[in-house]
């Protein structure tokens, strides 16, 4: 049998082929398409598994399921609650998409997905509890515990973005609250920072890393400060789950082990006591870790 994952972003979806045992052996690319409230995003997507079947001699009786990453809250019977970024309002997607295909089809949180990816195929493989932290415009992640997402009541499980910790006022977050997070640990907090400290307009969070890395004083403050706010808000975490290792994704991650040595530092100092030796380690799926995860989701890999 053969499964599908597939890794619905905002501007393209990318579509994996998987082997039972979890090989990947195809992965392509398409665009979304978000217009007209994104209709075509899931038929675009089933067309696509059927040009891909006819080209691998399979029919749909050989894909046993297609497990599908959304960037919204899903419900467990794998209803979106509103995914503003593909136009979606409240859509049952695994009802939906199975009606379009014919083939059994299982729906979850994009950054829940990518958690599950690292855990079954990168960084968290040998772990029985994991907290996956993405790192880019935002501040995401998932909770995986004893290999299974954590969704919480209101699929706002490891919405580690917008824990209020921050003290200085940092203006209001995407989600109208202040004092999240994300604010100051994104990419976009990062560069904010930086430019506060350094009379430099044409900043990216990839430039303050280099500057740092490179001594420069005000760099290493901004990532510092940034830094130092991550690891309190893994600090908070380890108080409510304790899990074995956090491990670090998204864009900002390529900063390295430079970063990891950073958040560990703080960390120590602000973990509970037995928490403190938690390993904090980089992702190593990148951009493939939503798609990994989805297929896990849909059953793949489920032998191994
Ligand atoms: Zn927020």
């Amino acid at each position: 049998m053969y499964y599908y994952g597939i890794d619905i972003g905002g501007t393209t979806i990318k579509c994996g082929l998987f082997e039972e045992n979890g090989h990947l052996i195809k992965v392509n690319e398409i665009p979304t398409r978000k217009e007209e409230c994104g209709k075509y995003i899931l038929p675009d997507i089933a067309d696509y598994i059927e040009k891909n079947n006819l080209e691998f001699g399979l029919k749909k009786e050989d894909i046993a399921a297609v497990g599908l990453g959304v960037p919204g809250s899903v419900t467990d019977d794998g209803v979106v609650n509103k995914c503003i970024n593909l136009g979606w309002g409240v859509v049952n997607v695994s009802k939906e998409f199975t009606k379009l295909t014919g083939i059994p089809s299982k729906v979850g949180n994009d950054a829940n997905m990518a958690a599950l990816g690292e855990y079954y195929k990168g960084s968290g493989k040998n772990y029985k509890s994991m907290v996956f932290v993405t790192i880019g415009t935002g501040v995401g992640g998932g909770i995986i515990i004893d290999g299974k997402p954590l969704n919480g009541v209101n699929g706002a499980a490891c919405e580690i973005g917008h824990l209020p910790i921050v003290k200085e006022d940092v203006g209001q977050c995407n989600c109208g609250k202040r004092g999240c997070l994300e604010q100051v640990a994104s990419a976009t907090g990062i560069v904010r920072k930086a430019r506060k400290l350094i009379a430099r307009k044409d900043l990216t969070a990839k430039d303050v890393f280099d500057l740092a890395k490179a001594g420069d004083k005000q760099c290493i403050e901004a990532i510092n400060y940034s830094l130092s706010y991550l690891a309190k808000g893994l600090a908070c975490i380890s108080c409510a789950i304790d899990p074995e290792v956090y491990v670090i994704g998204g864009g900002v991650s390529k900063a390295g082990d430079y970063l990891i040595d950073i958040v560990s530092d703080y960390y120590k100092k602000d973990a509970f006591h037995p928490s403190r030796d938690t390993k904090i380690v980089l992702a190593s799926l990148g951009n493939d870790a939503g798609m990994y995860g989805a297929a896990f989701l849909a059953g793949c890999m489920t032998l191994n």
